[in-house]
Order: structure tokens, then sequence, then C-alpha cells
């Protein structure tokens, strides 16, 4: 049976304690209390354990059947959707005014988005990909738009996907060669194939509304002359020119020019279709102005390598505590130093220092990612703040964040992965216990929502200096000053020095990246992905020296000394790879230039 049990205690303690959000979502004006927030946690995390993950692995032995352009889910898994409707838990942030429930965003792109991918990951990216069309409609929609489409997607009874990817341009957007012709009505005519659509046809909702990118006549080369096109799969019943004003919800029955060519065969997620899309003389609207097309989809892209982040969280999370059952039941060997259990044949399988050394790898790896998630959960809600101080210093680290939270998070939650599956010997390669499916499930997460290594060029490249270098200062204000703030007490020395060598250490790279980098891009292409890296661990360190201070307060008490002792192992043990990536960084491009072409 798979073990899960979502981690609401860390929640708890990461929001209300070590981040204490009860007086920010106040002044953002929230009208959600502490007890009002655990209870939904608590309400979603029992609807997910019981409704999502006992239907995880029937979707990936059972996956998706795609016959004559059309693509048929499993029952159950339409069922769960449809209950998922009815609680209302795809419309947890969405605005009341289109039936949803206005809670705060960080419960939606934290909680709720760690424990519906730990569950069921399949399951989880529709909800995850219909709130981003959700929300890029309502930001930068057309109020005829806003007010057509809105609600139905809000509360989950439409679908929305995103259509980049062609089959000739993937992480090149700029030469996608989709088009859009202009009609005197104000809409569009769309035209093009896309590829590795995500739920880009199923059947379990009535409509799926598509974010395409497209170039219109004229429009300039590359990347500047992208629009967004809104195209739904099946237009309204009673719609004849481009105006959508007051029209029902009835749809056509034929499709609106979209279909499916296919649904790829893939290593994980067999359960969410990834599918060739044709649009063929597709009728489609703008959102937002011409031109502007990869802004906005950054947008949604931002939202979800944020998601695609914590998805990699939630993966890792699941394998850890599935491993961790598993090997409290396991006893091989002796305790080196002696039997523990004499009177059993074997000693259990914890007392080797390897099989902990892993499990404590994937644990504490997860807290420290969860208190990033939660910390870049609460800036999302900042970011909507009526100060503009406070939206500018949260746009800043969230910007200079997603990247991290993307790369870092999946890269570290790829190893966990394999890590667990590792502690469990054969029996993790064995589908019977289900960590071999989060493996391969949390595997793509890597490579969707822009390549890792295309995270760590935007890190690198374009974040770091961004706004003059603001957002880095921004970063720096609460590092320092924590540094300060610990610098004498001595029970935080073995945490706080490590931190204040390590952001030394990323200042001194940072410039080198950037001096360098401008003499020559290979230099800083090259170390984009070690530089990355060294980043994350560095604001991971923020995080367990945070949540160390925290915990002392309440020492003698288990769930507080088990943090303690976590952060001490991240120290010990995890954060010394700064001094190795360090070393990639320093060495410069030459050794990964200069070798022949040829020999590869
Ligand atoms: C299961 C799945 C679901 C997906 N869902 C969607 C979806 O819903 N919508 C959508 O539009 N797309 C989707 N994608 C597409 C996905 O976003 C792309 O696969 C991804 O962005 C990489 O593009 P690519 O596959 O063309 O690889 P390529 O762009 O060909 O990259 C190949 C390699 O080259 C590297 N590379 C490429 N360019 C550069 C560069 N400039 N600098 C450094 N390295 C570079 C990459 O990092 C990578 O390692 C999905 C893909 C999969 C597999």
């Amino acid at each position: 049976m798979v073990e899960y049990e979502a981690p609401l205690r860390d929640y708890d303690f990461l929001f209300n304690e070590v981040f204490d959000v009860t007086p920010t979502i106040k002044r953002l004006g929230y009208d959600f209390d502490e007890d009002f927030l655990s209870m939904l946690a608590e309400g979603w995390a029992d609807h997910a354990k019981e409704v999502w993950l006992p239907i995880n692995q029937l979707g990936d032995r059972v996956g998706l059947k795609f016959e004559n352009g059309e693509i048929t889910m499993p029952q159950e898994f339409k069922d769960a959707y449809k209950q998922g409707i009815e609680g209302g838990w795809f419309s947890t942030s969405t605005k009341p005014e289109h039936g949803g429930m206005g809670a705060p965003i960080f419960f939606q792109s934290v909680i709720w988005g760690e424990i519906a991918t730990a569950t069921n990951m399949a399951m989880s990216v529709l909800p995850a990909l219909t709130l981003g069309v959700y929300d890029v409609l309502n930001e930068h929609g057309d109020q005829v738009l806003v007010d057509y489409f809105s609600s139905n997607l809000a509360q989950g009874h439409w679908a929305g996907t995103m259509c980049l990817t062609e089959p000739h341009a993937g992480t090149d957007l700029g030469i996608i060669s989709s088009k859009a012709i202009p009609q005197d009505d104000g809409s569009y005519r769309v035209t093009g194939t896309k590829i590795f659509i995500t739920y880009g046809e199923h059947d379990m909702t009535e409509n799926i509304v598509h974010l395409v990118l497209a170039k219109t006549p004229g429009s300039p080369e590359g990347t500047k002359g992208i629009t967004m096109f809104l195209v739904p799969k099946y237009l309204p019943k009673d719609w004849k020119s481009g105006d959508l004003d007051g029209l029902s919800h009835d749809l056509m029955q034929e499709h609106n020019g979209v279909t499916c060519a296919g649904s790829e065969e893939k290593m994980g997620i067999h359960a969410s279709p990834t599918c060739v899309m044709n649009f063929d003389n597709s009728v489609g609207w703008r959102v937002g102005d011409l031109h502007t097309g990869m802004k906005l989809m950054f947008q949604m892209m931002n939202q979800e390598r944020l998601a695609t982040g914590i998805m990699g969280l939630g993966l890792a999370e699941i394998a850890y505590q599935n491993s961790l059952a598993w090997a409290k039941d396991r006893r091989q060997g002796r305790d080196l130093r002696g039997p523990k259990d004499p009177k059993e044949p074997a000693d259990n399988i914890l007392v080797h220092p390897d099989v902990r050394r892993m499990l404590l790898e994937a644990k504490v790896n997860n807290e420290g990612c969860r208190a990033l998630a939660a910390w870049t959960g609460i800036l999302l809600d900042q970011m909507h703040s009526d100060d503009p101080d406070e939206v500018e210093y949260a746009s800043s680290l969230v910007a200079l964040f997603t990247p991290i939270v993307k790369a870092h998070f999946t890269d570290v939650a790829c190893e966990t992965a394999s890590t667990c599956m590792q502690v469990m010997g054969g029996a993790g390669y064995c589908t019977e216990y289900a960590v071999e499916q989060f493996y391969r499930d949390v595997r793509i997460s890597k490579i969707w929502e822009g390549t890792n290594g295309v995270q760590a060029l935007d890190l690198a490249g374009r974040k770091i200096t961004q706004n003059m270098g603001k957002n880095l200062r921004h970063l720096m204000w609460p590092l320092t000053e924590f540094i300060e703030e610990n610098r004498d007490i001595p029970e935080m020395l073995e945490f706080n020095k490590p931190l204040h060598q390590g952001v030394r250490g990323l200042q001194q790279l940072t410039l080198l990246m950037i001096a360098e980098g401008q003499a020559n891009p290979h230099f800083l292409a090259a170390g984009a992905t070690d530089y990355c890296r060294y980043f994350g661990n560095v604001l991971l360190a923020y995080m367990w020296a945070k949540m160390a201070k925290k915990a002392m307060e309440k020492k003698g008490d288990p769930f507080y000394d088990a943090k303690i002792a976590s952060a001490r192992f991240f120290f010990k043990r995890i954060y010394p790879e700064t001094v190795s990536l360090a070393a990639k960084i320093q060495s410069g491009h030459k050794s990964v230039m200069e070798y022949p072409t040829e020999m590869f």
C-alpha cells in the first residue's frame, strides 16, 4: 500500500512560526485566519489522500486511450475530477465573483500544489494549467473574454492548456510558424501544429481553452513578433461573429478546427495526455496587445515554473515517505558497533550509516525546499499589495527565485526519488512499491516549462543583473540582516558562520559571472548550472538557519529538536557541495568549449 501523510505540521511551522503569515495576509486584505487556512489544508489533504492517491497507480498502469482523434481518460480519473469540482478544490484561489474561494495565493501554489502532485501528479497538471490560463486571461484579456470564459475556468468545468511548442521550435520559440489572420469582426483564424501539449485533448471537461502562441501577418522576426490567442475547442452554440458578449455557455457539437493528431507514449505521468494539436483556421481571440505573447506566456510559465518546482517537492516527499516506511520494516546485517536487536536474525537497516545518509539527504532537502516554497508563496501574495514598495520587493525576489525553485527543486527531487529507490534495494525497482513510478513521474519536471539548463541561464544571464541588480540587492537585505542578528549567538554559530561564508561566496561568484560573462558569454553559460545550484544551496542554508533559530525557542519538543538536527545535517552533509561548485564555476569555459566537437 502506498503511504502518504501531507506535511501539515511542517506547513503550520513554516507559515505560522517561521514566516508568521497571518499579519501579512490580513494586511493584504484577505478575510482568512490561521484556523481557517489550516482547516482548508486538512480538508484538501483528506480529499487528495482519499480520492487522488488510490487511483495514482491505476493511472500509471492503464494510462489514457487515444482513438480517432479523441482521448478517453480512465473513468476513475473522470469521477475524481468531478468530485474535485464539487468540493471546490480547483477554485481555492480564484475570485469569488467567478465562483472561487479567494484564498491567499500561497495556499494554492504551495500547499495545494505539493499535496496534489504527491498524490497524483498526472491529474494535478490539469487544474494547475487551467488556473494559469484563468490568471493570464483575468490580467490581460478583454472584459468580454473574461466574462465569457472565467467562471467555467475558475471552477474547473472547462480546462486550459498552453500551446507553445512546435515540432521545430522548443526552447527557441522565436522560430514558431503558427499563424493568426485577423478578421473584420475582431476575431482571428489560427492555423498551425503544436506538439507536446499537456491535456491538449481529453474527456474530463466540457470544453478546453487553449492559449496559443502564433504570429500575425507582417510581425517582426523572433520572439518580438509573437502574440497570444485564446482558442476554444468548442465555440458557443449561438456564436456567429467575433463577439462573445452575452452568449450562453451551450457549446457547438463540432470542433472549432482544433484536432488532436496523437498522444505521446512516455516514461511517466501516463495518465496525463501529451498531445500533437492541429489548429486549422480555428476561431480565436487575441489576449493582450499584438506582439506581447511571449511576455504574457512568460507570466503563465513563471507560475507553472514555480508549480513545477513544487511538483518536484511533492514527488520527492512521497518517495521519501514510502522508502522510509519500507526501511523501518527491513532487517539486513548488523550495526557495525554490535547487534542492536540480538534476538532478531538481523538489525533494522536504519542502523547502517549509509541508509541513514540517504534518508536524511531526502528528508532534509525536502524540508529545506518546502521552506523556500513557503517564502516564495507569501511573496506571490505580496506582489498584489497596494504598497508599491512591497510589490517591487516581492516581484524582484519572485523573479530571482523562479528559476531556482524550478531548477534546483527538480534537480534535487530527481536525485531524491533515485536515492529513495536505492534505500529500498530491489523492492524500490519493483512496481508494487510505487517509488519507481514517482522516479519516472518526476523526471519530466527537469525538462518542461523550460529545461533546467535554460532556467540556469535565465538566472545567471538575466535575473541577477535585471533591474540594475535590484533583485539581488533585495535578497541581500534580509540575508545580511539575519547574519548580523545572529553573529553573537553562540548556539547559532554552527549555522550562521557557514551561511555567511556561502553568501560571501555567492557575491564573489556573481561578480565573476558578470565580469567574465561580459567578456565572454561562454564563461557565463558554462558555469550557469553550477551557479544556479550554488545559489539554491545558499537559499536553503538561509531557510535552515531560520528554521533552526525558530526551533531553538522550543527545544525539548521532538518536532523542534528534529529541525535543529536536520539543520545540522544540512550544513555538514549537503551544503559543502558549494565548495566544489565554486571550483567548477571558477575553472571557466575552456575545458568545455575547447574540447574538439568532432571528438564527441
Ligand atoms: C510530457 C511533456 C509535456 C509538455 N507539455 C507542454 C505543454 O503543455 N505546452 C507546451 O507548449 N510544451 C510542452 N512541452 C514541451 C516542453 O516545454 C519542451 O520539451 C521543453 O521546453 C524543451 O524543448 P525541446 O523538447 O524542443 O528541447 P530543445 O529545445 O530541442 O532542447 C534540447 C537540449 O538543448 C538545450 N538547449 C536548447 N536551447 C538552448 C540554449 N539556447 N542554451 C542552452 N541550452 C539549450 C536544452 O536545455 C536541452 O537540453 C512538454 C514536453 C513534454 C515532454
